[in-house]
């Protein structure tokens, strides 16, 4: 069971580090990980046009062979932007964790930020939206001890994902499909590069 959650902001405290033993988590982004961004996804049947059948196969790899949670971090501003319904945006987010259940894979929990440019974040806050890791912070409060971000990972294909995979404390990778950390917005440095999400699982593995 896939939990789905909204995260706009959150706190930068109130969960657990650095906890006996380690526990790591997989972090991910959807869009140019899972699903190439040729297109735009609107729609569940955007999605399944656009999903890549070898990135599930990874996801059901790890799924496998560790019992690292894996979550998916990612920013869809075209809810506020208006490009999409609330509605459709868990559509589409249901029909993701469907297809990665349907590959032998799993997907513990997806967080997304609606965000767009008028959002006003509270004072003492980080944003949920890639660069800023208020999503890494969110997960780490639900999942508590089961969490250790300073020994996770994140996998995302934008310079944003690697910077806040950094600020999160994680170990970043760099995939090399969809915008291939090309995108030019954040001055961030991953900690390993693959090819795709293929390589980034197999890379993670290799370090367990
Ligand atoms: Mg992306």
């Amino acid at each position: 069971m896939t939990t789905i959650s909204s995260v706009r902001s959150t706190r930068p405290d109130g969960f657990a580090v650095n906890t006996p033993g380690k526990q790591p988590a997989v972090f991910m982004d959807r869009d140019g990980v899972l699903n190439s961004t040729d297109g735009f996804v609107n729609s569940p049947d955007d999605l399944d046009k656009a999903l890549m059948p070898e990135a599930l196969k990874a996801v059901a790899r790890l799924s496998q062979q560790t019992d690292f949670p894996i979550i998916l971090v990612t920013n869809q501003a075209g809810i506020d932007l208006g490009k999409f319904t609330p509605e459709q945006n868990q559509a589409i987010q249901e029909r993701l964790a469907q297809r990665i259940e349907e590959a032998g894979g799993r997907i513990d929990s997806i967080y997304f930020c609606p965000n767009g440019k008028k959002f006003v974040l509270p004072e003492g806050e980080t944003d949920g939206r890639k660069p800023d890791a208020g999503m890494f912070f969110q997960a780490a409060k639900d999942y508590g001890p089961r969490i250790d971000l300073a020994d996770s990972y994140m996998i995302g294909d934008m310079t944003t994902d690697i910077g806040a995979g950094e600020k999160a404390g994680a170990t970043t990778i760099l995939v090399q499909t969809g915008f291939a950390g090309k995108d030019g917005k954040c001055d961030a440095k991953p900690d390993h590069v693959a090819a795709d999400l293929s390589g980034a699982v197999d890379w993670i593995l290799s370090q367990r």
